[in-house]
């Protein structure tokens, strides 16, 4: 625990830096270390520990905490104080929503060819996906040229030269700015760009250029897939207006089921394991199903506090880079009945001596005290 850096350090802010500074402060180093936009190989645990320090810092109540207690929050340590849900930041709201779309459609535009826009659609898949990557489909309605008209819009693909424009598509405008006369070039309004009107309007897209058809698209998952991952089908996307140009993208977005006890951190599975005082003192053997079809078999060591952790290294996620799986780590809880019946509270009251380790409350508290600043 204690060589994870200070989320201060981390966010590269003083200790009193208000949200606003916080915000930029993440903004910033995100965008930097984003494994999308860098190729450096610690960049995705980088950009995790920026992730982790943002989701601490901007929430006061877990701010407050760990400017108590540093990353030896009492009870919660590996995990927080709020415990166990991971990191729920909208990256889309905070870096703004051309973030992702400047990752995605940098440096193919080509500003003299025009280009229909992208669409997006998003699609779940189960953690299993994740672990062993697979084929998915789509179906879907979606935007395609109109073949009666080739995209035109004009009936039988019959145009003539737009008269306003003389088919340029474009017309110069001189604007008053002030003192100064400037001359800039719009798009023609009258045949929007095109520099051709349509003589009578195709009666199949009533004009548009553009119908829709039901596809199915299919396509790979790949092993370790992110949760919001998109993957891009070149050309899937809106037909350029017209006909002319280019037809956009379709981003298939990811969406990763939430497993029942399983929470994901990067290649880590995370889970948490209620047991007995009876297991926690003397020690046990779960084993229970896991996402790869074999089964987990989970020692726990007798004398396990608990908020302590095991990891059984190697059966959690599978990189997305390739090499390797991820761990698991599983937090040890104390299971505590709801409900206790008399005979039990008897046993409990015969053994409390025992239970309460004959010490003086105020040397078990510094104990404790000491144990957790070590
Ligand atoms: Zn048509
Ligand atoms: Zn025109």
């Amino acid at each position: 625990m204690s060589d994870k850096r200070d989320y201060y350090d981390v966010l590269e802010v003083s200790r009193d830096a208000d949200e606003k500074e916080l915000k930029k402060a993440f903004r910033s180093l995100a965008r930097k270390y984003h494994p999308d936009k860098n190729d450096s190989p610690d960049a995705d645990e980088k950009f995790k520990e920026i992730q982790e320090a943002y989701a601490v810092l901007s929430d006061q109540d877990k701010r407050r905490n760990y400017d108590r207690f540093g990353h030896n929050a009492p009870g919660g340590s590996p995990f927080g104080p709020g415990g166990f849900q991971g990191f729920n930041i909208n990256l889309d709201d905070i870096l703004g929503g051309d973030f992702f779309s400047n990752i995605f459609g940098g440096g193919r535009r080509r500003s003299t060819q025009r280009q229909g826009h992208d669409i997006l659609v998003r699609h779940n898949i189960s953690i299993e996906t994740v672990l062993n990557g697979g084929k998915e489909e789509i179906e879907a309605d979606l935007p395609i040229v109109c073949a009666d008209c080739n995209g035109s819009g004009a009936k039988d693909g019959i145009t003539e030269t737009c008269s306003d424009c003389g088919g340029a598509g474009q017309v110069r405008v001189r604007q008053q700015i002030g003192p100064f006369l400037q001359d800039s070039v719009s798009p023609c309004r009258t045949c929007n760009g095109s520099g051709q009107i349509a003589k009578s309007r195709c009666k199949t897209c009533a004009g548009d250029g553009v119908i829709s058809e039901n596809q199915t698209l299919r396509f790979d998952v790949p092993k370790g897939a992110n949760d919001g991952l998109r993957l891009r089908m070149r050309g899937k996307g809106h037909p350029a207006p017209y006909g002319k140009g280019i037809s956009g993208d379709l981003f298939i977005e990811l969406i990763v089921d939430e497993h029942p006890w399983f929470e994901r951190n990067g290649m880590d599975l995370i889970m948490s394991l209620p047991l007995s005082f009876r297991d926690l003192a003397m020690g046990a053997e779960i084993k229970i199903p896991h996402i790869d079809g074999n089964t987990l078999s989970i020692k726990v060591p007798s004398g396990t506090n608990s908020g302590d952790t095991i990891t059984i290294p190697g059966r959690g996620l599978p990189s997305n880079r390739g090499v390797g799986r991820g761990d698991i780590v599983i937090l040890c809880k104390l299971f505590m009945p709801k409900k206790i019946d008399k005979a039990t509270k008897k046993i409990l009251e015969s053994i409390s001596q025992e239970l309460n380790g004959k010490k003086d409350i105020v040397d078990k508290i510094i104990e404790d005290a000491e144990e957790r600043r070590n």
